[in-house]
């Protein structure tokens, strides 16, 4: 995007310049005037060319009638006429009210038929329009709802009524209330898109594993004491950690001679947690979990939010990185998949070089390949007891984007190799972590275009599923990863949020029919939408744009 700014910059100085040769009266007024205030748009409406060139964006409406035009004569003859002329024209001539009233219905049409849902409504079947009443008759009542609950109090005691867009951890204990929460959970949702497979469920089912593990042990950065008043309890960064005997390193985390990342069996800190501070588990799980105010804070902001997000999953790791964990984590999860009636997933585990996953004793380290077997036979264990029940299951290969451009290579090649091993489980390849913090997709460049290769020699399709456009920058490397996931032929994207402020990408995702994994609690959550019903989601489906709805990281969002 940078570069073709510059270039119609360029192109516009070039022109002036063309113009300052050829018109005598431009020369003599640029003497006397600063050059700068000799080209502004409107200088010169003369020059058919520029003046032409200046309206070329209007075309897009002549584009959109086409559509307009045959999506009208498409599903369902929708009675739409084209426009004869624009509204400014059209105004000037207006009799009375009811024609201008006939004329805003008609371009109101228009914008409806444009609309994402459009072919839905009007394909619906009876059944479908009479379940459509009941569900605005349900979101009527919950609105009701949320305008009776009790009031927040604001500065300087402002009264805040609930209302059903208000930020996610706001509205959470509501929203479990309301009728539609509860339609929703049990409709049929198809497919789970994007999901990190270290963060998909409650905290307390990996907690509760973790008590029951002998070699489960617990770490901090600093000695948690009641001497600053608990305030170290809040502060604290804890860690969990499978351990052999000869990798312990023992203390004490409730004295203040406590030294960072020493050990301490987890069955100990919670027969020694302080009772003041009540259960030990809402303490733990509250510590992993998104607070309203970590998330909402005034002070708060994208990077920050991150922050709190690297320490929660490093939190997490610890609780889910050996066998035990992760055999029953998978079959918890299937579960949870089906509770929730979602019929297919694509789950995305973190593969590294340097992998972390321990046997339960801490004594042997299981590589990736181990990783892939435990979740199939894990897999294959929940079909058969549940009779086939699940639709799909499929992994999505994921590397940490800070990665070198050899760690990055190595994973490409890794995957290459998984789906030629396992063709049936390789979904994609992705890169993750947060896209502002730099090693954006066009360093891969190289690596990417390697694996293509090798790829296309194998005779086998792994489709690129980049995290991108999980920003709100515009115009910097972090925002153009966009550009990089379209030039590479991604398949889908994860998140999107900024696509919406590039129309000309998003045409082409659009015409590739490139679909966005978008995330919109995560998005608001991790600071990019301040609430639900300013997230980029509703213009980016008012654009047509392919979306599906997930999750991305459910534990630490309650
Ligand atoms: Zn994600």
């Amino acid at each position: 995007m940078g570069s073709s700014c510059s270039r119609s910059e360029k192109e516009g100085h070039d022109h002036v310049g063309e113009a300052l040769k050829t018109n005598p009266l431009e020369k003599t007024h640029s003497k006397i005037v600063k050059r700068h205030q000799t080209y502004p748009h409107t200088a010169r409406p003369a020059d058919a060319f520029h003046s032409k060139r200046m309206e070329t964006p209007y075309d897009t409406v002549a584009a959109l009638d086409a559509i307009v035009d045959a999506r009208a004569r498409n599903p369902a003859k929708a009675d739409v006429k084209r426009p004869e002329e624009d509204g400014k024209t059209a105004f000037g001539r207006m009799k009375d009210v009811a024609e201008y009233y006939a004329h805003r219905e008609e371009l109101q049409r228009h914008e409806d038929v444009l609309s994402f849902d459009f072919r839905c409504k009007m394909k619906a079947s009876q059944r479908e329009r009479h379940a459509n009443l009941i569900l605005q008759k349900l979101r009527t009542r919950d609105e009701q709802r949320y305008r009776e609950a009790p009031k927040r109090i604001g500065y300087g005691g402002q009264e805040h009524g609930c209302f059903a867009g208000d930020r996610f951890l706001t509205n959470r204990t509501l929203i479990e209330q309301m009728d539609l929460f509860r339609v929703a959970r049990r409709l049929p949702k198809g497919a789970h898109l994007h999901i990190h497979f270290n963060a998909c469920l409650l905290p307390s089912v990996l907690l509760n594993i973790a008590k029951g593990m002998d070699r489960m042990f617990i770490t901090s950065n600093i000695p948690l004491v009641a001497a600053d008043d608990y305030i170290s309890f809040r502060r604290c960064e804890i860690q969990f950690k499978i351990l052999s005997e000869e990798n312990e390193k023992p203390g004490n985390l409730f004295s203040a001679a406590y030294e960072k990342d020493q050990t301490m069996p987890f069955q100990e800190f919670i027969r020694r947690f302080p009772q003041e501070l009540g259960p030990v588990d809402d303490y733990l799980i509250g510590k992993v979990v998104f607070q309203e105010g970590e998330a909402n804070g005034s002070l708060q902001t994208a990077h920050g939010a991150w922050e709190k997000f690297n320490g929660k999953t490093r939190m997490m790791k610890g609780l889910f990185n050996y066998e035990t964990a992760y055999r029953r984590y998978t079959q918890a999860l299937l579960q949870d998949f089906i509770d929730d009636n979602i019929q297919y997933a694509e789950i995305r585990p973190n593969f590294m070089d340097t992998n972390q996953l321990w046997s339960d004793d801490g004594k042997r380290r299981i590589n990736n390949e181990g990783i892939m077997e435990i979740i199939m036979q894990e897999y294959d264990r929940f079909q058969k007891k549940t009779h086939g029940y699940f639709g799909g299951l499929k992994i999505i290969y994921c590397t940490p984007r800070s990665f070198s451009n050899d760690q990055v290579r190595f994973a490409l090649d890794q995957c290459l190799e998984f789906k030629q091993r396992w063709p049936t489980w390789i979904a994609g390849f992705d890169l993750v972590g947060e896209e502002g913090m730099g090693s954006p997709l066009k360093q891969f460049v190289p690596e990417f275009l390697a694996f293509r290769k090798k790829c296309e020699e194998a005779d086998v399709s792994i489709p690129f599923l980049f995290h991108c456009g999980e920003t709100q920058e515009w115009g910097t490397d972090t925002d153009a990863n966009l550009l990089d996931a379209l030039l590479t032929g991604a398949k889908r994207i994860g998140h999107g949020f900024a696509l919406a402020a590039h129309p000309y990408i998003m045409a082409h995702m659009k015409k590739q029919n490139i679909c966005l994994e978008v995330c919109p609690i995560s998005n608001e959550i991790l600071g990019l939408a301040n609430r639900m019903m300013g997230h980029t989601m509703y213009s980016l489906l008012a654009n047509d744009v392919h979306c599906t709805v997930n999750s991305d990281n459910g534990t630490m969002f309650q």
